[in-house]
Formats: C-alpha cells, sequence, structure tokens
C-alpha cells in the first residue's frame, strides 16, 4: 500500500485518531463543536473577536469569532499580508443530522412518559432505535434581568426508542421504515415509577401549557434544572439534541478503525483545526503573504440557509473585513482569485457488501487517503485547477488521494463547496476522508485518516501562496 501509513509510524497515526476521539466525544450537538474548538484555540493563543466591535488585526497574531456560537471562524494573518492579499481556507460543517426536543415535548402513552423529537437533516432514523440516548445543547435561562445563553449535556443514559419486537412484525428485516411522526418517540419514564419517586404523575401532553417548564415532563426540566443550577421558571427556550452516550472508539482487530457518532462532519472539522493551529509552529506564518483560516458552519445539513450557514453573509463580511484598506479600495475583490478553499467533507469509502453501487473506477478505500470529489453537475465545486493544486500539496508532503465520482444512475451529495465557490468566487476544491455508514448514530473510518487530512491541511497553509504564485491559468 503506497500510503504515508508506511512513511509514519503506526504510533503516530494512532495517536491523531485517539485526540480526535476527545474532540468528538464532547462535540455532541454544534454548540458543543464550537466550545470545543474555542477551548482548543484559546489553548493555542488566539484572540477572540465579536463581530459587533471593531477588530485591530495584526500580521502574525491568530484570532477566532463565532455566530450564533454554531459556527466558528478561526484566522491567522501572515507575517507579510496586505490587504488585496489571497485567503487560504479550509471549510467543514459543525452539524450532523440527529433527534431534537419539540418545544413542547410532553406526550404519555400507555403509562410511558416520552419526549417529542423533530428530525434534524437525513439520518438514517432506524439506527437510532435501541440506543442509549441522552440530550445536549444550549437552553437560554432567565438570570435576574439577563437572558443568558447556558450549554447543557447529560452525561448519562435518559431516553430510549425501542424496536418493536420482531414477533410483532415478522417483515422488519426486509423492509424496516418507522413512521418520522409516530416511531421515534422516545421514552422517558414510566408513569408508575414517577410516582414512586415524586408522588405525583406527570401526564397528558403539552397541547394547553403556557410556560416553558409545562410543556416538558416535570422529569425532563428537573434534569435540565439540575445540570444548569436554576429553577424551573428561569427556564425559557431551548435547542437540544438528542446524542448516543457510547462514547467513539478505536476498533477492529488491528484498531485500525475508528467508531463513532458524527464523523459526518466533525473529522473534518477537527482535521482543519489541527493543521491550523500546527501550520502556526513553524516558522512558515511569518513569510506568509496570506491569511489562513477554518470556517466551520451550522446546518449544512438542513441545505446551508440560515444566518449562520455557509449561504450566509458571515464568510463575505469577514473576508471583506479584513480585506478593508483605505488605500485600496478593490483590495477585497483582488483578494477573492489569488484565494483558494478547501471545501472538507467526508466521503464514501466502497462497501464490501455493496460494491456495485460505487462507479466502478472511483471506489474510495481505508487509508488510501483523502478523496477528491468530483461532479460536473457542480454538486461539487472541484475543477482541474484546483484537484491540481491540493494535489501539488499532497505530493510534497506525501499524503495519497483517490478520486470518486458517483455512477450516471446514482444520487449524488453535496457539500457547502458550491455554495462558497459561488458567493465568494473563490476557486473550491471538494475533499474528504473515505467512511462508511454516513448518517447512521453511528458511523465508521480508518485511524489513518486523521493524521492524513491534518498533514494536508497543515501543508495547504504553509505551501499554497508560493504554489498560487507558480499557477499559470491566464
Ligand atoms: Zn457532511
Amino acid at each position: 500500500m503506497q500510503s504515508i501509513i508506511m512513511k509514519t509510524s503506526k504510533e503516530a497515526v494512532q495517536s491523531a485518531a485517539k485526540e480526535f476521539l476527545h474532540f468528538v466525544n464532547r462535540g455532541v450537538s454544534p454548540f458543543h463543536v464550537v466550545e470545543e474548538c474555542r477551548r482548543r484555540l484559546l489553548e493555542a493563543g488566539f484572540v477572540e473577536l465579536k463581530e459587533m466591535e471593531k477588530w485591530d488585526i495584526k500580521p502574525s497574531s491568530k484570532y477566532f469569532v463565532t455566530r450564533n456560537f454554531s459556527s466558528v471562524i478561526a484566522f491567522v494573518v501572515g507575517g507579510r499580508y496586505l490587504p488585496g492579499n489571497g485567503f487560504s481556507m479550509v471549510g467543514a460543517h459543525t452539524d450532523s443530522p440527529c433527534l431534537r426536543v419539540k418545544p413542547r415535548s410532553k406526550r404519555t402513552k400507555q403509562g410511558c412518559l416520552q419526549v417529542g423529537v423533530e428530525c434534524y437533516g437525513g439520518g438514517i432514523w432506524n439506527t437510532w432505535f435501541d440506543r442509549d440516548l441522552t440530550i445536549a445543547g444550549r437552553v437560554m435561562v432567565k438570570k435576574e434581568d439577563k437572558l443568558v445563553q447556558r450549554l447543557v449535556h447529560v452525561p448519562r443514559p435518559l431516553l430510549r426508542i425501542p424496536h418493536l419486537a420482531i414477533h410483532l412484525q415478522r417483515d422488519v428485516n426486509d423492509s424496516f421504515g418507522p413512521n418520522k411522526e409516530n416511531h421515534l418517540v422516545p421514552i422517558l419514564a414510566t408513569a408508575v415509577q414517577e410516582e414512586l419517586e415524586t408522588g405525583n404523575t406527570s401526564s397528558g401532553d403539552a397541547t394547553n401549557s403556557s410556560n416553558t417548564a409545562e410543556k416538558h415532563h416535570p422529569a425532563l426540566v428537573k434534569i435540565l434544572c439540575s445540570e444548569l443550577g436554576v429553577d424551573p421558571e428561569a427556564l425559557l427556550d431551548f435547542e437540544l439534541c438528542l446524542a448516543d452516550t457510547l462514547p467513539a472508539a478505536l476498533g477492529g482487530v488491528y484498531e485500525e478503525f475508528i467508531f463513532s457518532p458524527r464523523l459526518d462532519n466533525l473529522h473534518s472539522c477537527y482535521c482543519a483545526l489541527q493543521g491550523l493551529i500546527e501550520s502556526c509552529l513553524g516558522d512558515s506564518l511569518n513569510k506568509d503573504p496570506n491569511i489562513r483560516m477554518v470556517t466551520l458552519y451550522d446546518n449544512e445539513e438542513v441545505g446551508s440557509e440560515s444566518a449562520q450557514g455557509a449561504q450566509s453573509n458571515l464568510t463575505e463580511l469577514i473576508l471583506s473585513r479584513l480585506a478593508a484598506s483605505s488605500s485600496n479600495p478593490t483590495a477585497f475583490q483582488q483578494a477573492a482569485p489569488l484565494s483558494f478553499m478547501i471545501s472538507a467533507d467526508m466521503a464514501h469509502a466502497v462497501h464490501p457488501n455493496y460494491q456495485e453501487k460505487h462507479e466502478e473506477n472511483h471506489r474510495p478505500f481505508f487509508h488510501k487517503g483523502p478523496v477528491i470529489k468530483f461532479n460536473s453537475n457542480q454538486r461539487y465545486a472541484t475543477t482541474a485547477v484546483t484537484a491540481a493544486v491540493v494535489r501539488e500539496v499532497a505530493s510534497r508532503v506525501g499524503v495519497p488521494l483517490q478520486d470518486v465520482m458517483v455512477r450516471n444512475d446514482s444520487p449524488c451529495g453535496t457539500t457547502i463547496g458550491p455554495i462558497l465557490a459561488a458567493r465568494l468566487g473563490v476557486p473550491v476544491v471538494d475533499i474528504g476522508a473515505p467512511q462508511l455508514s454516513m448518517h447512521s448514530i453511528r458511523e465508521m473510518c480508518c485511524t489513518s485518516s486523521v493524521l492524513q487530512s491534518t498533514t494536508l491541511f497543515k501543508a495547504f497553509f504553509e505551501l499554497f501562496p508560493h504554489l498560487r504564485s507558480s499557477l499559470v491559468v491566464d
């Protein structure tokens, strides 16, 4: 196997993969992903900026800004940066398909206290059955006369969506299609146990409830309040994701796999962030004429159209702000063609049991490197120019690459790549690590992909400005 796995020690591969496990285990909701990125950025010496404030940006300095606390943009200014120079960017998304607690979640059926949930994104919902689920997200809390955002993550299994026994649905192995409204409602408790514990029984639904505490079962409100250390009356609104409590782990007989939730797309978020942070450790930054940037957006799984999504004005506002110059009014326009974005999102590895689903010459394998995604119908933004640039970067640091294209008779996913290419007029390459089980509650990739992607992104930040100056396309 001609791959980086041979040129680097297994130890380095495993230690990169293990560090990723910490990241994904903490990233239980987009808000927690941003919180974890924030923690790592502050630790690496980045300074937090606010969109609402005036910025004083200095060369060779590191900054980040969040929006909605679910998207984050981190950037490092090259020592030789001047307005009008390019942006070297890697973009990914912080959200994953999941179930989310409805604003009025209280339901009671057959003596079971249940929690109404909404489907977010295109999950493989039958994988959410028989999992030990908990809740994580953000809660708005009233504190004296202030409305305060707080993050919450209950670290124990609270909820369960049980399968119906096979005896009652003999065809379950032929065709299991749960109804998303009726069959995906998790159980929180039984009414009997609740009466034993509290002396009261919560029952009915939330049709006529007026305050937040009444819209949900008291047991759910209580656990949220005890995690947050607030009274039920202080609870205003929330965005709570359901999450599997089983932590991500290394797997396979040689521990060459990662079994994990949310690989799509926390794998790319982690590698992009890590690549950026590591790229600042050498002396290349002082000579860099560009701004290095990682852009991690919420809401990709539902089309990116939100104030914090890839379709928002977030990126454009930040880039134009960084390129602003009183002596050069067209600096931002000049910067776009000098810039480049790697749109990083996971790719489908060939599935040994469904190999016919993959185009016969485009079958990505585990351990053989990040995958460049091509689609001339512009579901992916890769062009010959952008693919060539990333191949050149990869070859200089010994990272193998693969190519993928879907069959003509197959549907094709898409990414933030085409959106940002169109909005910013920046050349984009779509790339991703190979994985299986995409959008399942528990996905799978290979350990080597973490070090490969991180190495590639780090090298991109270090090498792109020089490569750009050697590019002859017009
Ligand atoms: Zn994705």
